[in-house]
């Protein structure tokens, strides 16, 4: 029996997260039997990696120090249930990298971490509402799957069954990159608002630059309402600088989030994430304060320690060079995609970028569900028969390595070529 076949008899759709099915494109997911650098391989070949694990794979898979750290601390114990020398060295760590962040509670997942830095955002302030932008991922807590509705600010719809209307009533739903539709929202409902979470750069609607100077806007918008300000750096924290896309924009427009969350890079590639910022909000965590967060698992020391060797080598020359590998690649895509006539435009915040169908850039959601959506299954299919294994969706970004060698992007800027004609080729299938 196929792999696919026998995993979809006993696990839901085959996959532990949604994208991995290859539902947008078509086909069958590739079942990954091991990684290395650059590169992902299954069973039958191997494939140049833009995936990257979604995040973590910042220094390229497995790398040989990041492996030996986990297991050294595996052959110490797997998990204790009690406090570790690791999880005081990688807050440290966070907190020197990243000044807004005085303390830090780590968790497993990054949704973990939103929906902490939510509950205690509510719990500290003593509101209830919270604003999010359209489009902007967060993890899949109640509160936070939650689409606009039709209007400029709504309350929120559910964007999954099984979520009360409940849980989405305290949840406004803002377009991205608008302060007037934010200046509008605190006009009328400032007093409830408890916080603002914002995505540091949108990535997980395709990538969407901020506008210039708009993070700093929503921190001086929060503090005059007594809200805080949740800056959510699970994707991009220590994977576009060493201090996030927080620490990309302080020369033009500085501000301190009083929240952040940080998840995939930070456990390198292992189950972490963290909740951190000011010390006074931090510590209205139990068990000095009376909003209650707890972790079986939070702080595991093989986590930490994959954490710690991963922070401890990400360092000025990585960033460098995953920087000018994504300028590489995204230049040599979006050559190939013009010498096909194909209109698009590339979407780019710090490293991370992605490939919009559309001439003009995309501001916010409005702008990235108008593109052409229907040219990426081909431009995908086309990548993947070349051995590079993209995003299996238009909505996600693309993630480079410090393992992306020169090498590596002429291969992946020659396979350009046919996936752009691949993607000039492509019909509307609403229009045939
Ligand atoms: C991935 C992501 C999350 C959720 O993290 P998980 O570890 O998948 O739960 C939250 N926020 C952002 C911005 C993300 O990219």
């Amino acid at each position: 029996m196929d792999l696919f076949e026998r995993a979809q008899r006993s696990i839901p759709g085959g996959v532990n997260s949604p994208v991995r099915a290859f539902g947008s494109v078509g086909g069958r997911p590739v079942f990954i039997e091991r990684a290395r650098g650059a590169y992902v391989y299954s069973r039958e070949r191997d494939y140049i990696d833009l995936v990257g694990s979604w995040g973590p794979a910042l220094l390229g898979h497995a790398h040989p120090a990041v492996v030996e750290a986990v297991q050294k601390a595996a052959a110490k114990g797997l998990s204790f249930g009690a406090p570790t020398e690791a999880e005081v060295t990688l807050a440290e760590m966070v907190i020197t990298r990243v000044v807004p962040v005085e303390k830090v509670r780590f968790v497993s997942t990054g949704t973990e971490a939103t929906m902490t830095a939510i509950r205690l955002a509510r719990g500290f302030t003593g509101r209830d509402l919270v604003v999010k932008f359209s489009g902007c991922y967060h993890g899949h807590e109640d509160a936070l799957l939650v689409a606009a509705g039709s209007g400029v600010a709504t309350f929120g719809m559910t964007t999954s069954a099984g979520v009360p209307a409940g849980a989405a009533a305290d949840t406004l739903v803002l377009p991205y990159n608008n302060r007037e539709a934010v200046s509008d929202a605190f006009a009328q409902y400032g007093d409830n608002i408890a916080a603002v979470i914002t995505e540091a750069a949108p990535a997980n609607m395709g990538v969407i630059e901020p506008l210039s100077g708009f993070n700093a806007f929503l921190q001086r918008t929060c503090t005059a309402a007594g809200a805080l300000l949740i800056l959510d750096e699970v994707l991009t924290g220590f994977r576009v600088s060493e201090s996030g896309y927080w620490g990309l924009e302080q020369d033009d427009h500085p501000y301190r989030p009083d929240l952040m969350t940080f998840g995939k890079v930070i456990g390198g590639g292992m189950p972490l994430a963290a909740v951190g910022g000011r010390a006074d909000v931090m510590d209205y965590l139990a068990p000095l304060g009376p909003v209650y967060q707890a972790g079986t698992l939070s702080g595991n020391p093989l986590a930490c320690a994959a954490g710690i060797a991963t922070l401890e080598l990400a360092d000025a020359d990585v960033y460098q060079q995953v920087d000018r590998a994504s300028q590489a690649i995204s230049q040599g895509i979006s050559q190939a995609l013009a010498a096909a006539g194909v209109a698009h435009h590339i979407q780019r915040a710090g490293s991370l970028f992605s490939v919009l169908f559309a001439e003009e850039e995309a501001r916010d959601y409005e702008g990235v569900m108008a593109q052409e959506q229907f040219r990426y299954p081909a431009f995908f299919h086309a990548f993947l028969a070349q051995g590079v294994y993209l995003p299996p969706s238009v909505f996600e970004a693309y993630f480079v390595s410090a393992m992306h060698t020169d090498e590596i992007i002429s291969r992946i800027v020659d396979a350009a070529a046919a996936a752009a004609s691949a993607a000039a080729a492509a019909r509307d299938p609403r229009q045939c």
